[in-house]
């Protein structure tokens, strides 16, 4: 479709640990929002990394 769609979604939900945008929210400012995309690569690579309490939020 057209490239100049604008979505009205402001808000961005991305992975703390990998960056990977996970969702889009409706807010009413550009918002971003930091949460865990639990994709198993990215629990891996924590794991691999040694991160502490790679399940826990
Ligand atoms: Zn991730």
């Amino acid at each position: 479709m057209g490239s100049n769609a604008r979505s009205l979604e402001l808000g961005v939900i991305i992975c703390k640990h990998c960056g990977t945008i996970i969702d889009t929210v409706n807010t009413n400012r550009v918002q971003t929002f930091y949460s865990d995309c639990m994709e198993e690569s990215c629990v891996l690579a924590r794991l691999e990394q040694g991160e502490e309490d790679p399940f826990i939020f």
